[in-house]
């Protein structure tokens, strides 16, 4: 070994996370701060029409079959399809580029009540077609039903039931829905 390999020296750089993959807050830990995350500038998030019609149903599918795009159900019935995409302004150090005039949507998204520091476990976040096609098939049976063989591609249809799935109630609590008012501000 040279002695100029003996001379270097090990300098600690600083670790930069990856803001695509949230971070996980353990219940009873502080909340996370903003500038170890950066999670909510990676994607838009764009409300849609719940899917309780066979046009609506389809249109969930026709999102899903795109890369990179999810489809959300939250906790009070909203419905959003979510294309996973970093904002051009995010800096690796996780700060916003534009701070000073950044969109009003970026101003009024709370961190307390965001995702990462509030998930709610009833939310719903659909990934495939298939994931999407089971819930409603339990939601609504009779969309499914619509559907099946009309915008359903043969590969996707789902085996069918032993017994006739019963169609599901959402709940609704006044917490969630006070919590949703200010993620919903980011979306729009
Ligand atoms: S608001 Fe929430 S999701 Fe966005 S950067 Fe802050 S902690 Fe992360
Ligand atoms: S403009 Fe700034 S705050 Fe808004 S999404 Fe982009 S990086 Fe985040």
């Amino acid at each position: 070994m040279s002695s100029s390999a003996h001379s270097r020296r090990r300098v600690s750089l600083p670790v930069f996370r990856d803001p695509m993959v949230p971070p996980v807050r353990v219940a009873g830990d502080p909340q996370i701060p903003c500038l170890s995350c950066g999670h909510c500038c990676t994607y838009v998030a764009v409300g849609v029409n719940a899917p309780t019609s066979p046009r609506y149903a389809s249109d969930m599918l026709w999102y899903l079959y795109h890369e990179h795009v999810t489809v959300h159900r939250d906790v009070d019935g909203d419905w959003s399809v979510v294309f996973a995409t970093r904002c051009r302004n995010l800096g690796v150090d996780l700060c916003c580029g534009v701070y000073a005039e950044r969109p009003h949507i970026c101003r009024v998204f709370d961190e307390s009540g965001c995702e990462v520091n509030a998930p709610d476990s009833r939310d719903r976040v659909f990934e495939t077609p298939t994931q999407f096609l089971e819930f409603l098939r339990s939601w609504r049976p009779k969309t499914y039903a619509r559907i099946e063989t009309t915008h359903v591609p043969p590969g996707l249809r789902l085996a069918p039931l032993a017994s006739p799935p019963t169609p599901a109630r959402s709940r609704r609590t006044p917490s969630s829905r006070a919590r949703r008012s200010s993620a919903a501000a980011k979306r729009r």
